[in-house]
């Protein structure tokens, strides 16, 4: 950690820059206080690694503190020191009584209190969920920064996100979702935006880089977003990753490949319909590909053009999905309110700029064209280059 409290309960900070005689001297002649649990704590003063106040072995205190590593603490001193010259109050390590929670940095800024946490290891969900709503309750608004060296870019544009990674993300002024992160080493902040999760576990996103000397808080809090997704990349994303998978195929994607063959398709025969990328699909944690056909199933196959669909009843037959495990949401802490039915909704618009459904009212849409099912793997690929041409501009998703 990188503040402790005096002998006069004073709270001493590493937050500010001092000389190291300075640091010497006051070590001589002052004792250090945990203000968490009151035990006793040395200031270790290095040339290699960063100085912190470390407690001795065994207090019971020791693991939460201690488990903490240079890199983190490395980068909760940098952001600090970054809000600090920017003119921004912040207090580093705050200890809120009251929800007795130490965020890594407190701060005011835009009339907003927000609580910062730089967050490198893992914690458990529950730990993440609780935190953050006791933020809310206390009126900051949380921010929560990964440590950049989590992130793992598989190829350009294609990252690997675990279901821990997906808590970062939070929503800009203009609705973008991103998920910010930190480099002490690099000292740069990375920030991934963008973002369309073709599987459980990869997505393509973009990721943009930039240096804490030549960034504000503002472009943190609400970068410019200015990306188009590929189609064609995430076409040949999603293709790949079908295939990998069904050479591998878990009890979930058994299940699902039972139930589409029993309704006569196929997953390498599926229409470029089925698989689209849509704005908030993070929220859906099962593959756009499995719900967008379980859709197709429940809602869009028996259909003949001119058929009415309420996506009330839309939403009855997700619900059920859901239920049966079959379809699974992804909950994500520093967005509490936000619906993933919102991106089936999302879905049903892009089919409706595809020309497939036709709006009637808020929630009645009418079936126009019946999606055409391929039966061979050269009508599929036919089908796919006219749908990615016709569509070209529908589909460049900003
Ligand atoms: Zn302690």
């Amino acid at each position: 950690m990188l503040t402790a409290q005096t002998k006069s309960g004073t709270i001493f900070s590493l937050g500010k820059e001092y000389k190291k005689e300075t640091l010497v001297f006051i070590r001589k002649n002052e004792e250090f206080f945990c203000p968490a649990c009151g035990e006793r704590v040395s200031l270790k003063l290095g040339t290699q690694r960063i100085n912190h106040f470390a407690h001795r072995s065994g207090t019971v205190c020791r693991d939460f503190y201690e488990g903490e590593t240079l890199y983190h603490m490395e980068g909760k001193l940098q952001l600090y020191q970054w809000l600090e010259k920017q003119g921004i109050p912040a207090v580093l390590e705050y200890y809120d009584s009251v929800i007795k929670q130490r965020p890594d940095i407190v701060f005011l800024y835009g009339g907003n209190k927000y609580a910062l946490e730089y967050q490198c290891s893992p914690i458990s969900e529950e730990i993440f969920f609780k935190r953050t709503a006791a933020y809310y309750q206390q009126n900051y608004i949380p921010l929560w920064i990964m440590g950049s060296k989590r992130l793992k870019a598989k190829r350009s544009n294609v990252i690997s996100l675990s279901n821990f990674d997906y808590f970062f993300f939070r929503k800009t002024k203009d609705n973008h979702l991103i998920l910010p992160s930190y480099c002490p080493d690099e000292k740069q902040f990375k920030i991934l935006s963008s973002v369309y999760p073709y599987s459980i576990k990869n997505a393509i996103a973009n990721i943009t880089h930039h240096s804490i000397q030549k960034t504000g808080i503002e472009e943190i809090l609400a970068p410019k977003i200015n990306h188009y997704l590929s189609f064609a990349k995430w076409s040949m994303e999603l293709e790949k990753f079908t295939m990998n998978w069904s050479l591998h195929p878990s009890p979930d994607l058994n299940r699902f490949l039972r139930e589409i063959y029993h309704h006569n398709l196929n997953l390498y025969l599926l229409p470029p319909e089925i698989g689209l990328p849509v704005g908030h699909s993070l929220f859906i944690q099962t593959p756009s590909i499995i719900w967008q056909t379980y859709l197709y199933l429940d809602v869009l196959q028996d259909k003949t053009p001119k058929d009415l669909i309420d996506l009330r009843e839309v939403e009855r037959h997700y619900n059920k999905r859901l239920m049966k495990n079959e379809i699974i949401n992804r909950n994500i802490p520093q967005l509490p309110s936000e619906k993933p039915f919102h991106s089936v909704k999302e879905y049903f618009f892009q089919l409706e700029r595809l020309g497939i459904l036709m709006k009637k009212s808020e929630t009645v849409f009418q079936l126009q064209t019946k999606i055409f099912i391929p039966k061979s793997n050269r009508e599929k690929e036919e089908r796919r280059n006219e749908f990615c041409q016709k569509n070209k501009f529908i589909l460049a998703k900003k």
